[in-house]
């Protein structure tokens, strides 16, 4: 299963290796399901291995480093019910790492996410001025922005961006049989997010979003029931992902129907759905669907937020209705 999205930061790190500047901290963004931490597990075998040609994934470091257990590799991640790395795993660590000197060779610590306290971010600031000789530490996360400017112009950095979805398709296919078009649809190109998704059971959430959201434009459903149902549920982020690709979807059938305006027997058969609202209104519910997704994490009311999206949709389908 060779992540094939990650060959161009793999041979970064490797060169960089090979010339004898493999960086004493990389930042590795990387959103969840892109294979963070698999670049990361890399870059501890290149730092680790001996061979000639490292990563070579034949020695024993690259075989203890696979297994999780090479003595010298360190894994900071979260405890407990903490959403943030806290102050004393950074001591810890760093405690940890000078006692290691004393081998004399290389050590790896990879801490992910990289989202710390601000306290935490202190004590990782003063081991990154004064870093040991052959330590590396290796910060993964997805939102870079929530480190401070300080620790981040520290760090080599390496983005991982989504690979493109036919080669994304691709390679899922080949990994096992299903419906990863829908997945995509919910998920977006994360690969190894996609893999570790149940794909039935993200087609019949798709489906119950579409109904969800042409009973609303038709001014027939429940919005408060529904908007209740959502809020208590597990799955709001794959429903607004169900919902933006929704209206993602029929933004771009009304556009082409536009472009061939001129063609009266393609307008005949554009897809029912491509009504009634108009592209302003989808483009303004669109906005509010990724505006709610956003404040999603956060704590409000998720009921009322629900309610006032759906409210957007049954009183635009009804504006253009009657227009
Ligand atoms: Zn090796």
């Amino acid at each position: 299963m060779d992540a094939f999205w990650l060959v161009e930061q793999r041979a970064a790190l490797q060169r960089a290796r090979m010339a004898g500047r493999f960086p004493p901290a990389l930042l590795i963004q990387a959103a969840a399901g892109m294979g963070g931490d698999l670049l990361a597990q890399y870059a501890a075998q290149l730092a680790l291995c001996r061979a000639d040609r490292p990563a070579c994934g034949q020695c024993r470091d690259c075989q203890r480093v696979l297994a999780g257990q090479h003595p010298d590799l360190y894994q900071v991640g979260l405890l407990d019910e903490s959403k943030q790395l806290r102050v004393e795993q950074i001591r810890e660590l760093t405690a940890e790492l000078v006692l290691s000197s004393h081998g004399g060779g290389a050590a790896v610590a990879i801490l992910q996410p990289a989202d710390m306290t601000e306290a935490a971010a202190n004590a990782l600031l003063k081991t990154l001025e004064e870093p040991r000789p052959g330590a590396s530490l290796v910060l993964v996360t997805a939102a870079p922005s929530n480190l401070p400017a300080t620790i981040i112009s520290r760090c080599m950095r390496l983005r991982v961006a989504p690979p493109a979805r036919a080669a994304t398709l691709e390679w899922l296919r080949h990994q096992r049989d299903a419906d990863w078009e829908a997945v995509l649809d919910v998920l977006g190109n994360a690969p190894l997010r996609a893999l570790q998704a149940d794909p039935a059971a993200l087609t019949k959430l798709r489906r119950e979003c579409s109904a969800v959201l042409a009973d609303a434009e038709a001014g027939r459903l429940d919005v408060a029931g529904v908007a209740a149902q959502w809020a208590r549920g597990e799955d709001l982020e794959l429903r607004l992902a169900c919902v933006e690709n929704w209206v993602t979807g029929r933004i771009d059938a009304l556009m082409r129907a536009r472009a061939s305006v001129a063609e009266p027997r393609t307008i005949a058969h554009l897809p029912a759905a491509s009504a009634p609202m108009n592209i302003a209104a989808l483009i303004r519910f669109h906005d509010s669907v990724r505006e709610l997704a956003r404040l999603a994490a956060k704590p409000i009311n998720k009921g009322i937020a629900i309610e006032q999206l759906l409210w957007q949709l049954a009183r635009g389908g009804a504006a253009a209705l009657q227009v």
